[in-house]
Protein backbone atom coordinates (compact mmCIF):
# COMPACT_ATOMS: atom_id res chain seq x y z
CA UNK A 1 0.00 0.00 0.00
CA UNK A 2 1.39 3.57 -1.17
CA UNK A 3 -0.49 6.67 0.58
CA UNK A 4 -0.34 10.15 -0.46
CA UNK A 5 -1.90 12.78 1.56
CA UNK A 6 -3.08 16.00 0.39
CA UNK A 7 -3.90 18.89 3.03
CA UNK A 8 -6.15 21.37 1.66
CA UNK A 9 -6.16 25.37 3.26
CA UNK A 10 -5.03 29.07 1.95
CA UNK A 11 -3.95 29.13 5.41
CA UNK A 12 -1.59 26.47 5.35
CA UNK A 13 0.18 27.97 2.05
CA UNK A 14 0.55 31.70 4.13
CA UNK A 15 2.05 30.43 7.38
CA UNK A 16 -1.32 31.02 9.42
CA UNK A 17 -2.07 27.68 9.99
CA UNK A 18 0.80 24.79 11.35
CA UNK A 19 -0.42 21.30 9.44
CA UNK A 20 -0.78 19.26 12.22
CA UNK A 21 -3.24 17.47 10.40
CA UNK A 22 0.10 15.95 8.45
CA UNK A 23 2.12 15.57 11.63
CA UNK A 24 -0.55 13.67 13.33
CA UNK A 25 -1.17 11.50 10.63
CA UNK A 26 2.47 10.74 9.91
CA UNK A 27 2.99 9.37 13.37
CA UNK A 28 -0.28 7.40 13.51
CA UNK A 29 0.57 5.58 9.93
CA UNK A 30 4.44 5.59 11.27
CA UNK A 31 3.62 3.71 14.35
CA UNK A 32 1.50 1.13 11.97
CA UNK A 33 5.01 0.76 9.60
CA UNK A 34 3.56 3.25 6.79
CA UNK A 35 5.83 6.26 5.20
CA UNK A 36 3.42 7.95 3.32
CA UNK A 37 5.12 8.63 -0.33
CA UNK A 38 4.46 11.94 -0.76
CA UNK A 39 2.68 14.84 1.00
CA UNK A 40 1.15 18.32 -0.69
CA UNK A 41 -0.40 21.32 0.70
CA UNK A 42 -2.21 23.20 -2.23
CA UNK A 43 -4.80 25.88 -2.13
CA UNK A 44 -8.43 25.70 -1.50
CA UNK A 45 -9.80 25.63 -4.90
CA UNK A 46 -11.08 23.12 -7.65
CA UNK A 47 -7.98 23.34 -9.76
CA UNK A 48 -5.55 23.10 -6.78
CA UNK A 49 -7.42 20.13 -5.66
CA UNK A 50 -7.80 18.12 -9.24
CA UNK A 51 -4.16 18.57 -9.99
CA UNK A 52 -2.97 17.44 -6.26
CA UNK A 53 -5.12 14.14 -7.00
CA UNK A 54 -3.43 13.57 -10.21
CA UNK A 55 -0.03 13.46 -9.05
CA UNK A 56 -1.28 12.04 -5.68
CA UNK A 57 -2.33 8.91 -7.51
CA UNK A 58 0.01 8.49 -10.42
CA UNK A 59 2.76 7.87 -7.07
CA UNK A 60 -0.05 5.75 -4.89
CA UNK A 61 -3.14 3.89 -4.41
CA UNK A 62 -4.51 5.44 -1.62
CA UNK A 63 -4.83 8.94 -0.76
CA UNK A 64 -5.79 10.76 2.02
CA UNK A 65 -7.41 15.08 1.89
CA UNK A 66 -7.42 16.89 4.45
CA UNK A 67 -10.25 20.25 4.67
CA UNK A 68 -12.78 21.51 3.10
CA UNK A 69 -15.19 19.21 3.26
CA UNK A 70 -17.12 22.00 5.48
CA UNK A 71 -20.63 24.24 4.78
CA UNK A 72 -18.57 27.47 3.66
CA UNK A 73 -18.31 28.16 -0.29
CA UNK A 74 -14.37 27.87 -0.07
CA UNK A 75 -15.05 23.90 0.92
CA UNK A 76 -14.81 22.40 -2.63
CA UNK A 77 -12.81 19.07 -1.98
CA UNK A 78 -16.03 17.01 -2.45
CA UNK A 79 -16.80 18.75 -5.12
CA UNK A 80 -13.12 18.63 -7.11
CA UNK A 81 -13.17 15.19 -6.25
CA UNK A 82 -16.51 13.99 -7.79
CA UNK A 83 -15.58 16.41 -10.95
CA UNK A 84 -12.28 14.29 -10.94
CA UNK A 85 -13.60 10.51 -10.83
CA UNK A 86 -16.46 12.47 -13.07
CA UNK A 87 -19.54 11.10 -10.31
CA UNK A 88 -22.36 12.52 -8.95
CA UNK A 89 -23.83 13.56 -5.86
CA UNK A 90 -26.37 11.39 -4.09
CA UNK A 91 -27.52 11.94 -0.89
CA UNK A 92 -26.60 10.11 2.32
CA UNK A 93 -30.03 9.63 3.76
CA UNK A 94 -28.27 9.22 7.66
CA UNK A 95 -26.15 12.22 7.85
CA UNK A 96 -29.15 14.08 6.05
CA UNK A 97 -30.93 13.11 9.27
CA UNK A 98 -28.94 14.15 11.39
CA UNK A 99 -27.88 17.72 10.15
CA UNK A 100 -31.38 18.37 10.07
CA UNK A 101 -32.27 17.46 13.70
CA UNK A 102 -28.84 19.35 14.33
CA UNK A 103 -30.42 22.37 11.91
CA UNK A 104 -33.54 22.33 13.46
CA UNK A 105 -32.39 22.62 16.94
CA UNK A 106 -30.07 25.42 15.65
CA UNK A 107 -33.03 27.28 13.96
CA UNK A 108 -35.04 26.84 17.31
CA UNK A 109 -32.20 27.91 19.59
CA UNK A 110 -32.60 31.02 17.02
CA UNK A 111 -29.14 31.02 15.04
CA UNK A 112 -29.02 31.32 11.67
CA UNK A 113 -27.86 28.84 9.82
CA UNK A 114 -27.30 28.70 5.58
CA UNK A 115 -29.14 26.44 3.76
CA UNK A 116 -25.67 25.22 2.49
CA UNK A 117 -25.53 23.66 5.67
CA UNK A 118 -27.34 20.56 4.53
CA UNK A 119 -25.05 20.18 1.37
CA UNK A 120 -23.19 18.34 4.13
CA UNK A 121 -25.31 15.57 3.27
CA UNK A 122 -24.14 15.10 -0.46
CA UNK A 123 -21.15 12.78 -0.87
CA UNK A 124 -20.47 11.48 -4.77
CA UNK A 125 -22.11 8.48 -5.99
CA UNK A 126 -20.57 4.87 -4.47
CA UNK A 127 -18.31 6.55 -1.76
CA UNK A 128 -19.36 5.98 2.17
CA UNK A 129 -19.88 8.47 4.64
CA UNK A 130 -17.98 8.44 7.62
CA UNK A 131 -19.60 9.78 10.19
CA UNK A 132 -18.32 12.60 12.02
CA UNK A 133 -18.76 12.16 16.34
CA UNK A 134 -16.92 16.12 16.60
CA UNK A 135 -18.97 17.98 13.65
CA UNK A 136 -20.80 18.18 10.79
CA UNK A 137 -19.38 17.09 7.75
CA UNK A 138 -18.60 13.63 7.52
CA UNK A 139 -15.67 12.25 5.84
CA UNK A 140 -15.67 9.98 2.71
CA UNK A 141 -14.16 6.73 1.70
CA UNK A 142 -14.63 5.85 -1.98
CA UNK A 143 -12.67 3.13 -4.08
CA UNK A 144 -11.91 3.92 -7.40
CA UNK A 145 -10.12 2.31 -10.55
CA UNK A 146 -6.90 4.73 -9.83
CA UNK A 147 -7.48 3.35 -5.71
CA UNK A 148 -8.93 4.93 -2.35
CA UNK A 149 -9.63 7.81 -2.05
CA UNK A 150 -10.18 9.41 2.09
CA UNK A 151 -11.55 12.94 2.08
CA UNK A 152 -11.21 14.10 6.20
CA UNK A 153 -12.53 16.70 7.60
CA UNK A 154 -10.00 19.78 8.61
CA UNK A 155 -10.56 20.81 12.22
CA UNK A 156 -7.75 18.86 13.94
CA UNK A 157 -10.65 18.24 16.59
CA UNK A 158 -12.53 16.06 14.36
CA UNK A 159 -9.68 14.93 12.11
CA UNK A 160 -7.63 12.87 14.72
CA UNK A 161 -10.64 10.85 16.04
CA UNK A 162 -12.08 10.50 13.22
CA UNK A 163 -8.22 9.40 11.74
CA UNK A 164 -7.53 6.95 14.38
CA UNK A 165 -10.41 5.32 15.33
CA UNK A 166 -12.04 4.91 11.65
CA UNK A 167 -9.72 5.37 9.28
CA UNK A 168 -6.49 3.72 10.50
CA UNK A 169 -8.20 0.20 10.90
CA UNK A 170 -9.93 0.84 7.21
CA UNK A 171 -5.70 1.20 6.30
CA UNK A 172 -4.65 -1.73 8.33
CA UNK A 173 -7.29 -4.16 6.75
CA UNK A 174 -6.50 -3.15 3.41
CA UNK A 175 -2.83 -3.80 4.07
CA UNK A 176 -3.40 -7.51 5.22
CA UNK A 177 -5.20 -8.41 2.26
CA UNK A 178 -2.53 -7.33 0.30
CA UNK A 179 -0.74 -10.11 -1.48
CA UNK A 180 3.51 -9.26 -1.21
CA UNK A 181 5.69 -11.33 -3.48
CA UNK A 182 9.26 -11.59 -4.59
CA UNK A 183 10.87 -13.84 -7.46
CA UNK A 184 13.90 -15.49 -7.08
CA UNK A 185 16.19 -17.59 -9.57
CA UNK A 186 17.50 -20.07 -8.63
CA UNK A 187 20.94 -21.02 -11.39
CA UNK A 188 21.69 -25.09 -11.72
CA UNK A 189 19.64 -26.74 -10.06
CA UNK A 190 16.77 -28.85 -11.32
CA UNK A 191 13.34 -28.10 -10.12
CA UNK A 192 12.37 -30.66 -8.09
CA UNK A 193 15.52 -30.47 -6.15
CA UNK A 194 14.81 -27.16 -5.89
CA UNK A 195 10.96 -28.20 -4.56
CA UNK A 196 12.18 -30.97 -2.50
CA UNK A 197 14.50 -27.94 -0.71
CA UNK A 198 11.45 -25.66 -0.48
CA UNK A 199 9.67 -28.40 1.50
CA UNK A 200 11.01 -27.13 5.62
CA UNK A 201 9.92 -23.87 3.97
CA UNK A 202 6.45 -23.63 2.60
CA UNK A 203 3.36 -22.96 5.28
CA UNK A 204 -0.28 -22.58 4.90
CA UNK A 205 0.09 -18.56 4.87
CA UNK A 206 2.80 -18.80 2.03
CA UNK A 207 2.49 -20.02 -1.34
CA UNK A 208 5.06 -20.90 -3.43
CA UNK A 209 5.20 -21.33 -7.14
CA UNK A 210 7.60 -22.88 -10.04
CA UNK A 211 9.31 -22.20 -13.19
CA UNK A 212 11.76 -23.71 -14.89
CA UNK A 213 13.90 -23.11 -18.09
CA UNK A 214 16.87 -24.72 -19.13
CA UNK A 215 19.59 -23.88 -15.84
CA UNK A 216 17.34 -22.10 -14.21
CA UNK A 217 14.34 -22.34 -12.31
CA UNK A 218 12.32 -19.24 -10.80
CA UNK A 219 10.91 -19.39 -7.64
CA UNK A 220 7.81 -17.01 -6.83
CA UNK A 221 6.81 -16.50 -2.83
CA UNK A 222 3.68 -14.87 -1.86
CA UNK A 223 1.70 -13.93 1.14
CA UNK A 224 -0.85 -11.84 2.65
CA UNK A 225 1.99 -11.89 5.71
CA UNK A 226 4.57 -9.87 4.95
CA UNK A 227 6.76 -10.24 8.22
CA UNK A 228 6.08 -14.24 7.13
CA UNK A 229 7.81 -13.79 3.85
CA UNK A 230 10.21 -11.29 5.24
CA UNK A 231 11.44 -14.29 7.29
CA UNK A 232 11.00 -17.01 4.58
CA UNK A 233 12.80 -15.10 2.73
CA UNK A 234 15.76 -15.11 5.05
CA UNK A 235 15.44 -19.09 4.90
CA UNK A 236 15.33 -19.50 1.36
CA UNK A 237 18.43 -17.42 0.56
CA UNK A 238 20.08 -19.70 3.17
CA UNK A 239 19.44 -22.11 1.81
CA UNK A 240 20.23 -21.67 -1.65
CA UNK A 241 22.92 -19.83 -0.99
CA UNK A 242 25.46 -20.04 -4.04
CA UNK A 243 22.47 -20.95 -6.45
CA UNK A 244 20.77 -17.54 -6.42
CA UNK A 245 21.25 -15.03 -8.95
CA UNK A 246 21.45 -11.48 -7.40
CA UNK A 247 18.19 -10.15 -7.08
CA UNK A 248 18.68 -7.44 -9.77
CA UNK A 249 19.23 -10.16 -12.12
CA UNK A 250 16.62 -11.71 -14.17
CA UNK A 251 19.35 -14.58 -16.18
CA UNK A 252 22.20 -16.57 -15.56
CA UNK A 253 24.40 -14.49 -18.53
CA UNK A 254 23.15 -10.80 -17.12
CA UNK A 255 24.49 -12.09 -13.89
CA UNK A 256 27.91 -12.96 -15.62
CA UNK A 257 28.37 -9.97 -17.88
CA UNK A 258 27.50 -7.72 -14.84
CA UNK A 259 30.35 -9.68 -12.44
CA UNK A 260 32.62 -9.65 -15.48
CA UNK A 261 32.20 -5.81 -15.94
CA UNK A 262 33.06 -5.07 -11.72
CA UNK A 263 35.97 -7.57 -12.34
CA UNK A 264 36.93 -5.48 -15.34
CA UNK A 265 37.83 -8.89 -17.10
CA UNK A 266 37.12 -9.81 -20.78
CA UNK A 267 35.41 -13.06 -22.19
CA UNK A 268 35.95 -15.20 -25.50
CA UNK A 269 34.23 -18.31 -26.83
CA UNK A 270 35.02 -21.30 -28.28
CA UNK A 271 31.98 -23.22 -29.22
CA UNK A 272 31.63 -26.33 -31.26
CA UNK A 273 28.01 -27.65 -30.67
CA UNK A 274 26.36 -25.03 -29.37
CA UNK A 275 27.25 -22.84 -32.71
CA UNK A 276 27.34 -19.80 -31.47
CA UNK A 277 24.89 -19.93 -28.75
CA UNK A 278 26.77 -18.84 -25.41
CA UNK A 279 28.27 -15.34 -27.57
CA UNK A 280 24.58 -15.29 -28.63
CA UNK A 281 23.28 -14.86 -24.86
CA UNK A 282 26.29 -13.53 -23.96
CA UNK A 283 25.97 -10.30 -26.34
CA UNK A 284 21.87 -10.64 -25.92
CA UNK A 285 22.58 -8.43 -22.55
CA UNK A 286 22.96 -4.84 -23.17
CA UNK A 287 26.57 -3.36 -22.32
CA UNK A 288 28.24 -7.13 -22.99
CA UNK A 289 30.68 -5.01 -25.61
CA UNK A 290 32.64 -3.60 -22.55
CA UNK A 291 33.51 -7.72 -21.78
CA UNK A 292 33.22 -9.86 -24.41
CA UNK A 293 35.80 -9.84 -27.35
CA UNK A 294 34.28 -12.23 -29.43
CA UNK A 295 33.81 -16.49 -30.01
CA UNK A 296 35.05 -19.02 -32.78
CA UNK A 297 32.60 -21.37 -34.05
CA UNK A 298 34.89 -24.42 -34.36
CA UNK A 299 32.36 -26.94 -35.70
CA UNK A 300 34.73 -28.38 -38.16
CA UNK A 301 38.03 -30.26 -36.87
CA UNK A 302 39.72 -28.15 -39.75
CA UNK A 303 38.74 -25.05 -38.10
CA UNK A 304 39.64 -26.75 -34.78
CA UNK A 305 43.22 -26.94 -36.23
CA UNK A 306 43.20 -23.87 -38.32
CA UNK A 307 42.56 -21.50 -35.79
CA UNK A 308 42.84 -22.87 -32.59
CA UNK A 309 45.41 -24.99 -33.10
CA UNK A 310 44.14 -28.24 -32.02
CA UNK A 311 46.36 -31.26 -33.07
CA UNK A 312 45.44 -33.76 -35.64
CA UNK A 313 47.13 -35.82 -33.03
CA UNK A 314 44.77 -35.40 -30.55
CA UNK A 315 41.67 -34.69 -32.97
CA UNK A 316 42.92 -38.61 -34.40
CA UNK A 317 43.83 -39.82 -31.06
CA UNK A 318 41.02 -38.71 -28.51
CA UNK A 319 38.42 -37.33 -31.12
CA UNK A 320 36.75 -33.81 -31.63
CA UNK A 321 34.59 -34.67 -28.34
CA UNK A 322 37.51 -34.87 -25.73
CA UNK A 323 38.44 -33.71 -22.80
CA UNK A 324 41.75 -33.28 -24.47
CA UNK A 325 40.14 -31.61 -27.41
CA UNK A 326 38.47 -28.98 -25.18
CA UNK A 327 42.04 -28.18 -23.08
CA UNK A 328 43.33 -27.45 -27.03
CA UNK A 329 40.18 -25.28 -27.69
CA UNK A 330 40.71 -23.48 -24.41
CA UNK A 331 44.73 -22.79 -25.03
CA UNK A 332 44.04 -21.74 -28.79
CA UNK A 333 40.44 -19.05 -28.02
CA UNK A 334 43.05 -17.82 -25.15
CA UNK A 335 46.04 -17.14 -27.59
CA UNK A 336 44.09 -15.94 -30.51
CA UNK A 337 41.95 -13.45 -28.57
CA UNK A 338 43.93 -12.83 -25.57
CA UNK A 339 41.01 -12.69 -23.29
CA UNK A 340 41.49 -12.96 -19.35
CA UNK A 341 38.52 -15.59 -19.20
CA UNK A 342 37.66 -18.28 -22.64
CA UNK A 343 35.03 -20.58 -22.44
CA UNK A 344 35.24 -23.44 -24.72
CA UNK A 345 32.46 -26.69 -25.89
CA UNK A 346 32.86 -29.60 -27.64
CA UNK A 347 30.44 -32.47 -27.28
CA UNK A 348 27.50 -34.18 -29.01
CA UNK A 349 23.93 -32.77 -29.51
CA UNK A 350 22.25 -35.08 -31.82
CA UNK A 351 20.48 -36.56 -32.57
CA UNK A 352 22.62 -38.49 -34.93
CA UNK A 353 26.93 -38.92 -34.27
CA UNK A 354 26.28 -40.46 -30.63
CA UNK A 355 27.56 -44.28 -30.13
CA UNK A 356 28.04 -46.48 -27.40
CA UNK A 357 31.24 -44.95 -25.80
CA UNK A 358 30.04 -41.37 -26.52
CA UNK A 359 26.14 -41.01 -26.23
CA UNK A 360 23.98 -38.25 -27.60
CA UNK A 361 24.17 -36.03 -24.79
CA UNK A 362 28.26 -35.89 -23.61
CA UNK A 363 29.24 -32.51 -23.62
CA UNK A 364 33.10 -31.12 -22.78
CA UNK A 365 32.91 -28.02 -21.12
CA UNK A 366 35.91 -25.90 -20.05
CA UNK A 367 36.73 -22.84 -18.65
CA UNK A 368 40.00 -21.13 -18.62
CA UNK A 369 40.55 -18.58 -15.52
CA UNK A 370 43.45 -17.18 -14.15
CA UNK A 371 45.83 -19.49 -16.60
CA UNK A 372 43.92 -22.29 -15.59
CA UNK A 373 41.93 -25.07 -17.58
CA UNK A 374 39.30 -26.47 -15.97
CA UNK A 375 37.23 -29.01 -17.84
CA UNK A 376 34.01 -30.92 -17.26
CA UNK A 377 32.56 -34.00 -18.72
CA UNK A 378 28.59 -33.75 -18.63
CA UNK A 379 25.44 -36.18 -19.88
CA UNK A 380 22.93 -33.75 -20.62
CA UNK A 381 19.33 -35.22 -21.47
CA UNK A 382 17.08 -34.01 -24.20
CA UNK A 383 17.07 -33.15 -27.69
CA UNK A 384 19.53 -31.50 -29.79
CA UNK A 385 17.99 -27.77 -28.61
CA UNK A 386 17.40 -29.02 -24.68
CA UNK A 387 21.31 -30.57 -24.67
CA UNK A 388 22.50 -26.97 -26.55
CA UNK A 389 20.73 -25.07 -24.22
CA UNK A 390 21.81 -27.11 -21.00
CA UNK A 391 25.28 -26.94 -22.72
CA UNK A 392 25.10 -23.06 -22.47
CA UNK A 393 23.21 -22.92 -18.92
CA UNK A 394 25.47 -25.11 -17.34
CA UNK A 395 28.64 -23.04 -18.53
CA UNK A 396 27.27 -19.87 -17.73
CA UNK A 397 26.36 -21.35 -14.25
CA UNK A 398 29.84 -22.28 -13.72
CA UNK A 399 31.22 -18.86 -14.93
CA UNK A 400 29.52 -17.41 -12.54
CA UNK A 401 30.07 -19.62 -9.80
CA UNK A 402 34.05 -19.23 -10.21
CA UNK A 403 33.56 -15.56 -10.37
CA UNK A 404 31.67 -15.48 -7.46
CA UNK A 405 34.17 -16.79 -5.52
P1 LIG B 1 -15.11 23.22 8.49
O1 LIG B 1 -16.40 22.52 8.50
O2 LIG B 1 -14.64 23.63 9.84
O3 LIG B 1 -15.02 24.30 7.46
P2 LIG B 1 -13.40 21.78 6.72
O4 LIG B 1 -13.33 20.31 6.55
O5 LIG B 1 -14.03 22.55 5.62
O6 LIG B 1 -14.07 22.08 8.10
P3 LIG B 1 -11.26 23.55 6.49
O7 LIG B 1 -12.28 24.60 6.22
O8 LIG B 1 -10.28 23.25 5.44
O9 LIG B 1 -11.95 22.26 6.94
O10 LIG B 1 -10.46 23.89 7.81
C1 LIG B 1 -11.11 24.24 9.00
C2 LIG B 1 -10.09 24.68 10.00
O11 LIG B 1 -9.34 23.56 10.44
C3 LIG B 1 -9.05 25.68 9.49
O12 LIG B 1 -9.38 27.00 9.62
C4 LIG B 1 -7.84 25.35 10.31
O13 LIG B 1 -7.81 26.09 11.47
C5 LIG B 1 -8.00 23.90 10.63
N1 LIG B 1 -7.18 23.13 9.74
C6 LIG B 1 -7.46 22.80 8.47
N2 LIG B 1 -6.49 22.08 7.93
C7 LIG B 1 -5.55 21.96 8.90
C8 LIG B 1 -4.30 21.31 8.96
N3 LIG B 1 -3.81 20.63 7.92
N4 LIG B 1 -3.60 21.37 10.11
C9 LIG B 1 -4.08 22.06 11.16
N5 LIG B 1 -5.26 22.69 11.15
C10 LIG B 1 -6.00 22.64 10.05
MG1 LIG C 1 -14.16 24.83 5.80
Amino acid sequence: MNVAIICTGDELLKGAVTNTNLRFMGEQLLANGIIPKLAMEVRDGMKAISEALEIAFSKADTVIVSGGLGPTSDDVTKEAAAEFFNLQFVQDDKVYFSLMKLWQKLKDEGRDTPSRFLNQCMIPDGSEAIPNRHGTAPGIYLETERGTLILLPGPPMELEPMFTKQIMPILLEKRKREVHSVLLHVAGVPESEVEERMLPLISPKLSVAYCASPGLVKLFLSSTDMNLLRERLVGVKKEFQRELLNSKHMTLQEEVVRLLERAGLTLATAESCTGGLIAERITDVPGSSNIFLGSVVSYSNELKEKILHVSPETLEVYGAVSEETCHEMLNGIAEATGADIVLAVTGIAGPGGGSVEKPVGLVYTGIRIDGENHVTENHFRGNRQQVRERTCAAILNELRLRLSE
